[in-house]
């Protein structure tokens, strides 16, 4: 029983996909088209990530999948349609572009949207449903997992993920928009060893990245964090400096407690005397949590050169903040 529903759920949700990339293409498509060319993206990148519209109508997908034969029931399990208080039912997602969420086996199980303005919501996603766990997947998996790339590219958003794959970084992921979860980090450490971060370079973008390390290296996987210097996020920053400059930033990429000591560092005006002392107590606190003696005595050399202070002081420092710790 339940699995029939899941088929038709994935049935509905196919079928919706077609819909949407056949309205991208049609009339009605015009604005969606000459909005995802305003950001840059090729016809092969719509075509690879099957992206498409909703129209500006509250029953569109609706009669167009009645008329293949779902009933309203399976429409509402798939999470494309929406029961009004009233009990009528209309499209969840209108005029805005979308972009399908594939599972690993190819099944797209949910959609994102998108407004083509500055109206709010700016992005809507399909609800939790019978096919779509949204703690379980990530954005273009499905993908990411068929390269031979040595490393993941951990994004924000879909369209950081579209463009970095359309520039050729076809390992790169997105958890969705909400924080990456334990079951997202352990699907990722079984197809790769190391993730590269690259979250958006605002406040609240570092501070989710700060998260996902924390989540990423409890699975074993080794952590890498890239900084947009210049550029809000992947998307923006490849738009203006282009592919091989997004390359050099991944070459360039820290490891997490160089990371956390440049973000330390970023805190402190290095000009006055009290804020050294100030970065170098609380880079001591970041070195003293490590596991191993030689990556502590690595980071005590390079941060005290990094302060101008001798290797010899600041391990005393470090010393200090390990007793502090017990
Ligand atoms: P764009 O470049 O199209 O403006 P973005 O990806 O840079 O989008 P952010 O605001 O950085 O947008 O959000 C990152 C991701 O978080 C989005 O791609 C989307 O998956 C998710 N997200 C953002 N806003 C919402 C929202 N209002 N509801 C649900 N998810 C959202
Ligand atoms: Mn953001
Ligand atoms: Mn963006
Ligand atoms: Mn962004």
């Amino acid at each position: 029983q339940t699995r029939h529903v899941r088929e038709r759920a994935l049935e509905a949700l196919t079928e919706a996909a077609r819909f949407f990339y056949a309205q991208l293409h049609g009339p009605q498509g015009a604005q969606a088209l000459a909005y995802f060319q305003r950001r840059r993206l090729s016809k092969k990148t719509l075509n690879n990530f099957g992206l498409g519209y909703a129209p500006d109508s509250f029953h569109a997908l609706l009669d167009a999948m009645t008329q293949k034969g779902f009933t309203k029931e399976e429409l509402e399990a798939a999470g494309l349609i929406v029961r009004s208080d009233r009990g009528t039912y209309y499209d969840k997602f209108r005029n805005r572009v979308m972009f399908p969420i594939i599972d690993m086996r190819g099944d797209v199980i949910a959609f994102g949207g998108r407004v083509m303005d500055d109206s709010k919501p700016k992005y809507l996603n399909s609800p939790e449903t019978i096919v779509f766990n949204k703690r379980r997947n990530l954005f273009a998996m499905n993908r990411a997992k068929k390269t031979k790339s040595e490393y993941f590219l951990l994004a924000e958003g879909y369209m950081d993920v579209i463009a970095l794959h359309q520039a050729g970084f076809d390992s790169a992921v997105a958890s969705l928009g909400t924080s990456l979860t334990e079951e997202q980090a352990r699907l990722l450490s079984r197809h790769t060893k190391t993730v590269i971060v690259c979250y958006d370079a605002d406040t609240a973008g570092q501070s989710a990245a700060q998260r996902a390390i924390d989540i990423l290296k409890k699975t074993g996987i080794r952590v890498k964090i890239l900084k947009i210097p210049g550029a809000k996020d992947p998307d923006e920053f490849i738009k203006t400096k282009g592919a091989d400059a997004f390359r050099k930033l991944i070459e360039r990429s820290d490891n997490d407690v160089r990371y956390r000591i440049e973000a330390a560092k970023d805190k402190y005006d290095f000009t006055e005397d009290d804020q050294r002392i100030l970065f170098l107590r609380e880079a001591a606190g970041i070195i003293a949590l490590l596991d191993s003696e030689v990556e502590q005595d690595v980071y005590t050399t390079s941060t005290a050169k990094l302060a101008g202070v001798t290797p010899e002081a600041f391990r005393q420092e470090v010393k200090q903040a390990k007793i502090r710790l017990r």
